[in-house]
């Protein structure tokens, strides 16, 4: 086995890398760019290399910054994960020639896979089922044309060299077709410098279902099982499962063989994926092979109970595969989702920003259930609270995984995962994943590739907003950080018993309330919360309730009226951030005013506590009608405003701004109108 290793790559899958590399005993390198320097990767690898400025070209896609980084440490053999250089049979060959490891297929078969048409036509010798279509080498617009009128509209045009979804145009018609060629030929060229395009007959209600497969050096070739990843946006994955949800017994041995079949043709080894489209009937065909660890490996582990990453540094130090296909089996079911920096109500834009709060369900690294480990729910994570989702790279959070022993037992552990998931600071796409989980399609497994458009109105339901519940949730949070405030000033004054440190800031304060206004998005909320002898009382526009609460280590229980639930309440800055089964509302605090009982000052208008005017706001002899505020105080660190209890004339004011006033001060004369 190797000493050290080096990971070119960052995020969740470097963190991967290094765990498993630092539980065989492998020292571990990573590398950074400039805006990487305290990524979670970094700190977790036992040292690490800067390659370069943040844009990929000058850092995680720089093979010589890279390969110089492997030598300066010492490194024997260097991860490059996936995405990147994991796919470059350039970067590989460099690796060999400097005499390092590639952890990865030889460069020849990254080559065969890496051209789509040139891998279909090497699967179509080996016996692989394809796709009808056009895979050939001439590009003649007219030629493709008369190509596709025979294989039948929809048609689907990819581009040769393509990957992550670009380049491809669906095209309905005869009569489309030369502009959407054009047009993909146009993203090719730009995404990756090649124009050349492939045709095939569009699916209509297709699944993607994948197989994983290893091979080693000494010949032996196995499959490792399916997994369906057909739920995706844009044609990319988002949620993931294995084993894949209704294949027969026999089916699986078909596509497991057919995707050996296709690594024996390119004398593979390592782990790589063979990636299949399947029609509803179940027939299956190449779609084209990964050659590397794919994102949703987990899933794979989770039921059998395997470390393809451990499988990946034994093969690439020339030892045999563990196990033979005989050996091989799986147990329950495992299901992945993508926690993505991403926006879903706006075309799942990705967004960027500082994770300023972000809690994960407690699960465990890397556990193997199926193995006789404990814990069921894994989350692959590259990032840490504080950390920075920037523009330059992709911007996935983390992956969760669950395990259970059948898949409605997983479904409801990724339920309650997804739940326990909060991030504060970026757009993020969990509530939509609880939603697509929770969907009737995806629950009963009424799988293809269009589930998120086909379930469009329940999977974008129209915006709810906040309720009452939320609202006093969000008051009551807000009440107690006051409290703890006060509290924190008091002990930093050093007298504690100074009438201005008052830690029981509003419970005594009997008779007063607190006014507060909350926006989410452009809609206001105004609430009441009174303190009266019996306890508080909660008011939104008509409805009235009883309020009561208590916190503990960050989660309220909240007592509404006859209601009792449990929420999170997160502040940033202004912002409340609101979690509660798995649903994330923002309410924004625009004002608080705290005014004491109008019954208590009736006819006085005395101060109801000691404090210092701040304003006064009529002249004397003004009338005023009742409500209007009259006087401003400055009591226990907040304001309060003295308002009008009646429709009257001001006949004096006793006092000026910054003046201090005694409890039961009288304030001003109102004579009654
Ligand atoms: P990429 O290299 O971008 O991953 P793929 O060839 O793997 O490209 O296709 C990506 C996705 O596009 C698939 O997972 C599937 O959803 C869809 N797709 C690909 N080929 C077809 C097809 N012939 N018919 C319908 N959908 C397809
Ligand atoms: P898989 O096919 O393994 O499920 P994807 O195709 O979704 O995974 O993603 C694999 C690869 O990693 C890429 O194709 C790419 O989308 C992603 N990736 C990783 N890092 C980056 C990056 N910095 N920029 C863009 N894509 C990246
Ligand atoms: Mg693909």
């Amino acid at each position: 086995m190797f000493r050290k290793i080096l990971i070119a790559n960052r995020g969740e899958i470097a963190c991967r890398v290094i765990t498993a590399a630092r539980d065989m005993g492998v020292r571990t390198v990573a590398v950074y760019s400039d805006a990487d320097r305290d990524a979670r990767h970094v700190a977790l690898a036992d040292e690490a290399q800067r390659i370069g400025p943040p844009a990929v070209r000058e850092s995680y896609l720089n093979s010589d910054a890279i390969l110089a980084a492997a030598r300066k440490a010492g490194a024997e053999a260097i991860h490059p994960g996936y995405g990147f250089l994991s796919e470059n049979e350039d970067f590989a060959a460099a690796c060999a020639r400097e005499g390092i490891v590639f952890i990865g297929p030889v460069p020849e078969a990254i080559a065969a896979m890496g051209d789509k048409s040139a891998a279909k036509r090497l699967m179509e010798k080996a016996g692989v089922p394809l796709v009808p279509g056009y895979h050939g080498e001439k590009q003649d617009p007219a030629f493709l044309k008369t190509e596709a009128d025979q294989t039948g509209y929809p048609v689907l045009i990819k581009a040769a060299a393509g990957g992550g979804g670009k380049g491809m145009r669906i095209v309905q018609d005869g009569n489309a077709f030369v502009a959407a060629l054009e047009s993909a030929r146009r993203e090719a060229k730009s995404s990756f410098g090649d124009d050349r395009v492939l045709l095939e007959k569009y699916l209509e209600r297709p699944r993607h279902i994948e197989v994983q497969v290893f091979g080693d050096t000494h010949g032996n070739l196995v499959y490792l099982f399916e997994r369906d990843c057909s739920v995706q946006r844009r044609h990319q994955k988002l949620l993931e499962e294995a084993p894949a949800p209704g294949l027969s017994p026999g089916r699986r041995k078909q596509m497991g063989e057919a995707a050996v079949a296709a690594a024996r043709a390119i004398k593979y080894t390592g782990a790589g994926t063979v990636e299949f489209i399947a029609a509803q009937d179940g027939a299956f065909y190449f779609m084209e092979m990964n050659t590397r660890l794919q994102v949703e490996h987990p899933v794979t582990e989770m039921i059998t109970g395997l470390d393809l990453v451990k499988w990946q540094l034994a093969v690439a130090a020339g030892e045999p595969l563990p196990l033979k296909q005989k050996d091989l089996a799986f147990r329950g079911h495992a299901i992945e989702a993508r926690i993505y920096a991403e926006n879903p109500a706006k075309g799942f834009l990705p967004s960027t920003g500082t994770l300023r709060h972000l809690r994960e369900p407690k699960g465990i690294e890397f556990c193997v259930p199926s193995a006789g480990m404990n814990g069921s729910v894994r989350v692959d994570s590259g990032v840490r609270q504080g950390d920075v989702i920037t523009p330059h790279y992709d911007p996935m959070i983390a992956k969760l995984i669950v395990w259970g022993e059948d898949r409605a037992i997983a479904l409801g552990r990724m339920r309650a995962a997804l739940a326990g998931v909060e991030i504060v600071g970026v757009a993020s796409n969990v509530e939509f994943l609880a939603r697509t989980v929770a969907s009737k399609a995806f629950s009963s497994a009424d799988l293809d590739t269009h589930l998120i458009e086909r379930c469009r109105d329940e999977l974008f339901p129209a915006d709810a907003g906040v309720g009452d519940e939320e609202l006093a949730a969000a008051a009551f949070a807000e009440l107690l950080a006051e409290e703890a405030q006060a509290a924190a000033k008091a002990k930093i004054s050093g007298d504690p018993y100074s009438p201005w440190n008052r830690v029981d800031g509003w419970r005594p304060n009997l008779g007063s309330h607190h006014e507060l206004v909350f926006a989410e998005g452009d809609r206001s909320h105004c609430v009441t919360v009174h303190f009266t002898v019996t306890g508080l009382r909660f008011s939104a526009g008509e409805r009235e309730y009883a309020l009561a609460g208590a916190e503990d280590d960050g989660v309220l229980r909240v007592m509404l009226g006859d209601a009792s639930f449990r929420i999170r309440a997160v502040r940033d800055g202004i912002d409340w951030h609101l979690f509660r089964d798995g649903v994330h509302h923002v309410l924004t605090l625009q004002s608080v005013q705290t005014a004491p009982a109008l019954d208590a000052i009736i006819g006085t208008l005395a101060a109801p506590m000691p404090g210092k005017v701040l304003q006064i706001l009529v002249q004397p002899g003004a009338a005023v009608a009742k409500g209007a505020p009259l006087v401003i105080l400055e009591a226990m660190k907040m304001e309060h405003t003295i308002a009008a209890p009646h429709d009257g004339r001001v006949a004096a004011i006793y006092f000026k701004p910054g003046d201090q006033v005694d409890e039961g001060a009288e304030l001003l004369q109102l004579d009654p109108a």
